[in-house]
């Protein structure tokens, strides 16, 4: 018997339908002990999530513009589920507590964070399970930087004085105060996480509303196949180039503590879902675990005779664009030239200062600029050690006319970068899909 943390996403708490299956789930498995939760989210197309009403309600406030139509319209979501749930939750009591907060001036992370608040407390009367404010635990510096270990020994004690609890996702506190602070969008992903930790829990379950991952993108090649198990580094290089089930910074305290995440879908519990953990899990049938790729990339190559010679030149090149604070993604390198891959929104207003300073400070026979390049990643832990992969990669490409204009391998060797023209990128994802799983 191990304990299991359970985080639920805004479309599984998004109404009364939704919650009863939830119940279905933590009842099926009494390991499921501690429950993470998302504000309700959209019902359906068109809908609105809470937490963006209360974005919208707070600038109403703030704006000295009526919001009592808005207040209205949330507390109407919270009744709706209590009453479908058949709750005698006094609600007025609440949020009458939350209007005159609101006139006191309270802060805008206050009024958003009342949506995971309210979700938690509901389901935890739903649940019969305590409910824990995650305010004075999750804690974060007074720049708003997540303090880790402090927090993972508040989560820590709190959680071992309750069987069963319900936290609510996304807040947490300034240390030492009572005002609240909120993670970024997306966040009760990471607060997950950090009560996996806290509890030395034996899986950390993501239910959501998709079965897991995909191998690729579903948009551009039909009917993908999930991807049953990964590891956490073949996880990030996939999410990193555009393939997103997770919050980016959900995965790092699971990850410290090696406890695997399950991602699985509320309305289809009985799939198996995508299971992420260190080693990746059992052996799969292909050799790449999955592919993504991110359309809009600018590569700017430099090229200047000695330039292997001239001690310092990639040092400087580098330190122009980061004095322009610009992100770069790989800097492949020849015996004369020196490429810079960076996403196109990178560059936005900066291209000319950047291309300026090239110019005067490296003194290169030519630059040349191409935007409008895809980068595509094939990852697979079981590519380490194999032979032959990007010679794969290269001849099914080539077979279909589609020219590489960049080739780049990490030394992991799980991670195969292809750069294409932006007008092949979603053949070539079909054509990596196609060579390397079906
Ligand atoms: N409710 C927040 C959001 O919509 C946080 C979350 O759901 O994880 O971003």
């Amino acid at each position: 018997m191990g304990v299991k943390v359970i985080k639920f996403g805004g479309s599984s708490v998004a109404d009364a339908d939704q919650l009863r299956k939830i119940r279905s789930i933590v009842e099926a498995d009494t390991d499921r002990r501690y429950i993470v939760v998302s504000a309700p989210g959209k019902r359906h197309k068109g809908d609105n999530k809470v937490t963006d009403m209360l974005i919208m309600l707070n600038a109403q406030a703030e704006g000295n513009i009526p919001y009592d139509q808005l207040f209205g319209t949330v507390k109407a979501r919270y009744t709706a589920i209590a009453e479908g749930l058949g709750l005698k939750t006094d609600l007025d009591a609440w949020f009458d507590e939350i209007a005159e907060n609101i006139e006191k001036g309270c802060s805008e992370a206050y009024i958003v964070s009342r949506g995971e608040y309210l979700s938690a407390r509901l389901i935890a009367e739903y649940l019969n399970y305590d409910f824990v404010d995650t305010k004075n635990l999750v804690l974060f510096d007074s720049r708003g930087r997540l303090m880790v270990e402090e927090t993972n020994e508040a989560l820590k004690e709190e959680i071992s004085k309750h069987e069963h609890a319900v936290f609510p996702g996304f807040y947490g506190g300034y240390a030492g105060t009572d005002e609240i602070c909120l993670l970024s969008r997306g966040g009760s992903d990471v607060t997950g996480s950090l009560v996996a930790r806290a509890a030395d829990a034996s899986m950390y379950e993501n239910w959501t509303d998709v079965s897991g991952m995909l191998m690729a993108d579903p948009g551009i090649v039909s009917k993908p196949l999930p991807i049953k198990y990964i590891s956490y580094v073949e996880l990030r290089e996939l999410s990193y180039m555009g393939a997103s089930v997770l919050h980016e910074d959900a995965v790092f305290p699971a990850r410290m503590a090696g406890i695997p995440i399950n991602i699985r879908n509320t309305n289809a519990p009985e799939d198996p879902g995508t299971v992420i953990s260190r080693e990746g899990g059992e052996d799969g049938e292909f050799i790449i675990s999955g592919i993504a790729g991110k359309p809009d990339f600018t590569v700017i190559s430099i090229y200047k005779n000695m330039m292997n010679k001239e001690i310092g030149f990639v040092r400087r090149a580098l330190a122009i664009i980061e004095d322009q604070r610009i992100n770069f993604d790989h800097i492949p390198t020849g015996i004369d030239s020196l490429s810079m891959v960076i996403e196109s929104k990178e560059l936005e207003d900066k291209l000319d200062d950047v291309l300026d300073s090239f110019r005067h400070q490296l003194r290169p026979d030519e630059i040349i600029v191409e935007d409008k390049i895809a980068l595509i990643a094939v990852v697979g832990r079981r590519m380490h050690k194999s032979i032959g992969v990007s010679a794969r990669i290269c001849t099914a490409l080539a077979d279909k006319g589609i020219n590489i204009k960049m080739l780049n391998q990490g030394t992991n060797e799980i991670n195969v970068i292809v750069g294409v023209d932006v007008c092949d990128f979603e053949e070539a994802v079909r054509v990596l899909y196609k060579e390397f799983v079906r």
